[in-house]
């Protein structure tokens, strides 16, 4: 028989199986607690932070994706420090990463009234935009490292394992194997990396194209790779301002 836990969140009583993480047993009496690396599909690793929440007695904040509930555990969701946190996540994010195709995030940012120029010396993270395949297009300088992509091309779902993180620090990159080129690994293009990439980092190759400014003809007939002798790298030459 299943164990049921009650805790308190936001000052509601809250009761539900044991093995709930806090972020489900918020969404249970329709608090919302904000995500962006927790995707439903994916294995939570609690990487980006958003969701950390303030639990009475724990010295550090705790990460609701992945914590689990405990009984009479007093859960703070909103609270100032709380809010500070994810103001600060979020502008360190903005800091290093083109957030602009990340409309989800940049809603947060206004929500939690993050100042996008706070820390004025930051480096970008800068990377060449990869177009090695029919499919689609890997720009990186939008990637926030949530690996929701990895997950999804290896144990999550596709078990095809063309892709993982790569390099150290400051420099890690979601990249293939020795940086060869997509065709060349495993990859089966399912587009389930695409389908779960929250920042445009991930993005079809025809919409790209459309968005670069090439007319449906064109983006017809350029990713009909065989019959062009495979040649998917298109530079984007017509970028809209
Ligand atoms: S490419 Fe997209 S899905 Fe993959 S880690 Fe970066 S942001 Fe996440």
């Amino acid at each position: 028989m299943t164990e049921i836990i009650s805790l308190t969140i936001d000052s509601i009583p809250v009761s539900v199986p044991s093995g709930f993480t806090i972020l489900k047993a918020a969404e249970t009496v329709g608090i919302q607690i904000p995500t962006i690396c927790f995707h439903e599909a994916c294995t939570s690793n609690a990487l980006c932070r958003i969701c950390v929440v303030e639990v009475e007695g724990a010295r550090t904040l705790i990460p609701a994706c992945v914590a689990q509930v405990s009984e009479g555990m007093i859960v703070q969701t909103h609270s100032d420090r709380v809010q500070r946190a994810r103001r600060t996540i979020l502008e360190m994010l903005s800091s290093t990463v083109d957030l602009t195709d990340s409309p989800e995030i940049l809603a947060m940012m206004n929500d939690y009234h993050a100042d996008p120029e706070r820390f004025p010396e930051s480096n970008p993270r800068e990377f060449d935009l990869l177009d090695d395949n029919p499919m689609y297009v890997r720009d990186y300088s939008k990637c926030i490292l949530c690996w929701r992509c990895v997950q999804v091309c290896a144990e999550d779902a596709q078990y095809t394992h063309a892709i993982n993180f790569s390099q150290r620090g400051f420099d890690t990159r979601i990249d293939t194997f020795y940086h060869i080129t997509l065709p060349e690994t495993t990859c089966v293009f399912c587009g389930q990396c695409v389908a779960v990439c929250p920042t445009g980092a991930l993005k079809p190759k025809r919409q790209w194209l459309l968005e670069t400014g090439y007319s449906p003809i064109e983006i017809m007939s350029l990713t009909r790779s065989k019959r062009n002798g495979n040649k998917s790298r298109i530079q984007p030459e017509r970028k809209l301002p």
